[in-house]
């Protein structure tokens, strides 16, 4: 894995960068939607990814598409601020957005897995870790198949991956339960109003 961007003692305009995190189908889209029909003052992060569009999906918006080769011409060139296989795809954070929106002062929410988390917690010890829980596991196996995205190799994979994030849930900040979707997305907005600042990532 490449390295990520190092913070600087001189960067300008200091600003707010929140991780959401947590197993597949715990409803990580649907808080975040919810959060932003409210228009808290947060940008979210286009995450690159190899995985196939589901048909709600909009290209640009919920993820960039891209292919294996095009994903690794990001990671050579340095170009993604961390990156993690998921349930057999990639996914990775373009450097470039997330650096700009911090520098202007703009508060960015990255929706990104485990091993991305642990990432961003190596080279931005400042950035806030939030960990979307399910109320229990049988909940989110039947929010992953009800979803109805997955077929029964992949459901197998998320649920059996969703074993090991919640394992690593003390790792975080702090946990924010997706019981009812309008409280979690209440919380999660305090939760954006109060992390802590951070420097913008040193440009490359
Ligand atoms: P993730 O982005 O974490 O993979 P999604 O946001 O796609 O999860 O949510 C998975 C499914 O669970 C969706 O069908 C969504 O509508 C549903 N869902 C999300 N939050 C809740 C909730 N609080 N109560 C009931 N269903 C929910
Ligand atoms: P999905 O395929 O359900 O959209 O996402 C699968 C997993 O990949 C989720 O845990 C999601 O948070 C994670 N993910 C999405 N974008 C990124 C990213 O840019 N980096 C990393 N590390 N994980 C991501």
């Amino acid at each position: 894995m490449e390295d990520a961007g190092v913070l600087t003692t001189s960067a300008p305009s200091p600003t707010r960068l929140t991780v959401l995190s947590g197993p597949s189908g715990v409803g990580k889209d649907a808080v975040i939607e919810a959060v932003r029909n409210r228009s808290a003052h947060v940008w979210l992060s286009v995450s690159v990814t190899t995985r196939r569009k589901r048909d709600y999906e909009i290209d640009g918006m919920h993820y960039t598409f891209v292919s294996r080769a095009e994903f690794q011409t990001l990671v050579d060139a340095g170009l993604l601020l961390e990156w993690a296989e998921f349930a057999g795809n990639l996914y990775g954070t373009p450097r470039a957005a997330v650096q700009d929106r911090l520098r202007a002062g703009v508060p960015v929410l990255l929706k990104i897995d485990l091993q991305g988390a642990r990432q961003v917690r190596e080279t931005m010890p400042d950035a806030q870790l939030v960990f979307l829980a399910p109320p229990s596991r049988e909940e989110l196996r039947r929010r992953l198949v009800g979803r109805g995205t997955e077929d029964p190799v992949t459901l197998r994979r998320r649920l059996a991956h969703a074993d090991e994030e919640l394992a690593a849930e003390q790792e975080f900040d702090v946990t924010v339960v997706n019981d009812r979707l309008e409280r979690a997305a209440d919380e999660l907005i305090g939760l954006l109003a109060a992390t802590p600042l951070v420097a913008a990532p040193a440009r490359r």
